[in-house]
């Protein structure tokens, strides 16, 4: 058997475009439509540490009736108004089975608040419209008329302190079979306000209520979505820096800390 023959589907595909074999490709959800208080901020922090790892990102911008691109190694979606949820409802629909495959099979991804509520069973509004979710995440979510808002720290067993902003009226309740990404500290804050939970996770899949954006506060969390996309494609994640990228990563990751440690000293 030839090396190229030992190359899985993917890899054979990249050798005929005649890349290096480090195409990452990255779908940003419904950008038009759930993207609020900077969420777009995460497609931007992976591109660029993708970069600096030496991989080639391809973001797919996916909004209602595109076409959903061939390969997909990372999704991350945005928060959005309950207007914005109710729009993309029908379309996020027709990619379920797809998505679901996805997290299956250990694709990363990062849904913060209003996609976050729509990956559980269903998101009810103040008004008690119910907008059904795609159900990867084992969870439900209820508008409440008391909106929690503000800076926030939770701790997580992987990524250490993660630090963020949360502004929304759902209240998120977790079934059996999500795990809670973090805890948090004070009541009135996280998942629901009362179980000091905060997020949730499945395989690769992680829901949170984290805007900030929190993927540049939170590089840890950046670098892991990358080495989990390229490992399920390529085997390794196997960084190659080109000219001044350790040296940028470097200053990113104080920037990220000096950021971090400002919104950690300012809770709401
Ligand atoms: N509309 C949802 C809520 O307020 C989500 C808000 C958001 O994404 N920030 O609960």
């Amino acid at each position: 058997m030839s090396d190229r023959n030992t190359l899985n589907g993917a890899a054979q595909d990249d050798a005929r475009q005649g890349d290096a074999g480090r195409v990452l490709d990255i779908v940003s959800l419904y950008p038009k439509d759930m993207n609020i208080y900077g969420d777009s901020g995460n497609v931007l922090t992976v591109r660029r540490r993708a970069e600096l790892y030496g991989y080639t990102p391809v973001v797919h911008n996916y909004n209602q009736g595109d076409e959903w691109p061939e390969r997909v190694d990372m999704i991350l979606g945005g928060g959005g108004q309950d207007q914005g949820q109710g729009t993309i409802t029908d379309d996020l629909f027709r990619r379920s089975a797809q998505i679901h495959a996805l997290a299956d099979a250990g694709c990363p991804m990062l849904l913060i608040c209003g996609m976050y509520q729509l990956f559980g069973e269903y998101f009810q509004t103040i008004e008690g419209n119910r907008l059904a979710g795609i159900n990867v995440l084992d969870l439900y979510t209820v508008g409440h008329d008391v909106r929690m808002i503000g800076n926030l720290v939770e701790h997580t067993e992987e990524f250490g302190d993660v630090v963020g902003y949360e502004n929304h009226s759902g209240q998120t309740f977790l079934g059996p079979n999500a795990k809670p990404w973090g805890r948090v500290d004070a009541d009135g804050t996280g998942n629901n306000g009362g179980d000091h939970t905060e997020g949730a996770r499945y395989n690769a899949v992680i829901g949170t209520y984290m805007h900030g954006s929190v993927l540049p506060k939170n590089p840890k969390v950046a670098d892991y979505l990358i080495g989990t996309a390229a490992t399920n494609r390529y085997g390794v994640f196997d960084p190659q820096y080109v000219d001044g990228a350790q040296e940028e990563l470097r200053h990113l990751d104080e920037l990220a800390a000096r950021a971090a440690a400002v919104a950690a000293s300012r809770p709401r």
